[in-house]
């Protein structure tokens, strides 16, 4: 159920619908809007007896909610989510893309900062680095734990970029939530339900990456369970689902952006990285998110990917970051989003493509 207030409602009448609300057993969520606030009910079983919010002062309306997602729904906020970061002029969800860039782990401070610099300086805004990672063997690299935390805030002191990483279980984040400026929940996560919770308890941005098989509604019904606690900060982040292809490491799903962008006020970004697992797709991939209405991107880049101990194959060259950002540049004014300037921490060289590629000229 939704209430919609009156235009001119006073905060004092958002708040006594919201206590009475509470009364009834339920939980509230005043989502203001640009003209007036509503009030989410969730943890309702059946339908709750309109008659006795209807006549409460400030309340225009209360409107039945048949999806079965609700905090994530535009039914009940008509504008975008835009999640800014203070200290910054970045923002997810509004006009300007945000880029989120570097390596899938952090492997070393030397590593860190060698991606950083350059990502940076190529315009990206956001750090993204795994210290607990993932990985479908117990013998791959798992990551440098608090160790790679520590080296992403360094990161964030030199560099100025926000910092994303993942948190993996409940003992992670914890730690993720200290040091992050947005909290990472990985594909392999997306139903982790007590995860989900308890990242809605913590008041930072949560990055949802989606399920590698789910539907659009499991989707969303994922971050509902992270707004349901409270935290309405939630990115959503298509990178790609299990289909019988082959010649990629997954595939891209890009229609899911518009149809998150009909059915959901939150941010939707892209990782055309993981999205393919493949070098030579990645910036494609790129381009052809911007020019679906992404709200940004999540691009694994490292400095030496040969040597990397996660993802290499799927990690641009840093000068293959570069000309990726000139080309989103060119595409971002055509459906009307502004890209971040190029960095001020060192002057920019020439761009220049390094298409060094490892995969074989005969792979598709
Ligand atoms: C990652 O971002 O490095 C990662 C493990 O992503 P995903 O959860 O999408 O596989
Ligand atoms: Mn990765």
């Amino acid at each position: 159920m939704l209430v919609v207030m009156q235009a001119h409602a006073t905060d004092e009448q958002v708040r006594a619908v919201c206590q009475k609300i509470e009364s009834l057993g339920y939980s509230p969520h005043p989502v203001p809007g640009a003209g007036r606030t509503a009030v989410c009910i969730t943890g309702n079983k059946g339908e709750v007896e309109p008659g006795t919010l209807d006549e409460m002062p400030g309340v225009q309306e209360v409107i039945r909610v048949t999806k079965p997602y609700k905090l994530v729904s535009r039914d009940i906020k008509e504008e975008n989510t835009v999640i800014s970061f203070p200290g910054t002029d970045a923002t997810i969800g509004g006009p300007g893309l945000a880029i989120l860039a570097g390596p899938c782990a952090i492997e070393s401070r030397e590593q860190a900062f060698a991606i950083a610099e350059r990502v940076s300086r190529a315009g990206a805004q956001f750090f993204r680095g795994g210290a607990y990672k993932p990985r479908t063997s117990p013998y791959s690299f798992q990551g440098l734990g608090e160790e790679g935390l520590q080296i992403m805030a360094e990161v964030r002191e030199q560099f100025g970029m926000k910092i994303v990483t993942e948190a993996i279980d409940n003992e992670s984040l914890e730690l993720v939530a200290e040091y992050a400026d947005v909290i990472q929940i990985g594909a392999r996560n997306m139903q982790n339900f007590s995860l989900l919770k308890r990242a809605g308890r913590v008041r930072k941005p949560v990055l949802l990456k989606r399920g590698m098989s789910a539907t659009l509604e499991e989707f969303l019904m994922a971050a509902e369970y992270v707004m349901s606690e409270g935290n309405y900060q939630v990115i959503l982040c298509e990178r790609g689902v299990r289909t019988f292809a082959d010649h990629t490491r997954n595939t891209l799903d890009l229609s899911v952006v518009p149809a998150v962008h009909r059915l959901s006020h939150l941010p939707i970004v892209v990782d055309p990285s993981h999205g393919t697992g493949k070098r030579n797709k990645v910036t494609p991939m790129s381009r052809a998110s911007v020019a679906v209405g992404a709200d940004g991107l999540i691009v694994e880049v490292h400095h030496e990917p040969d040597k990397a101990l996660s993802d290499g194959m799927q990690s641009l060259y840093p000068d293959q970051f570069d000309e990726l950002m000139a080309q989103v540049r060119q595409i971002a004014p055509v459906v009307g989003r502004t890209v971040p300037a190029i960095g001020r921490h060192a002057p920019v060289a020439a761009i220049s493509v390094d298409r060094t590629d490892t995969i074989p000229s005969s792979a598709p």
